[in-house]
């Protein structure tokens, strides 16, 4: 549950963009939101494209920087890892 190296994240994460941009077919659609639902490394690369992408977005820029990536992953880890210290205490 915790590896991401399965057949499912390696489908997930190839559909990933199409997802998040929400060009694909609702089947497929429910099976990526299943996958991430239950698997955090594709949850973590789910959350980031999604926000660098609206980042990205509202500033009209074509790509985002990779000092803008590595925030937003800094930040989703620092979310996770109080998420992980909630559940143990
Ligand atoms: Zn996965």
């Amino acid at each position: 549950m915790s590896e991401c190296d399965g057949p499912d994240c390696e489908k997930a994460l190839e559909n990933l963009y199409l997802f998040i941009d929400q060009e694909i077919d609702t089947a497929s659609c429910a099976e990526i939101q299943t996958h991430i639902d239950e698997c955090t490394p594709c949850l973590s690369e789910f959350e980031l494209e999604r926000v660098v992408k609206s980042l990205v977005s509202r500033s009209c820029s074509e790509v985002a920087p990779e000092v803008l990536r590595q925030k937003v992953l800094v930040s989703i880890r620092t979310v996770q890892v109080h998420i992980t210290e909630t559940k143990n205490q």
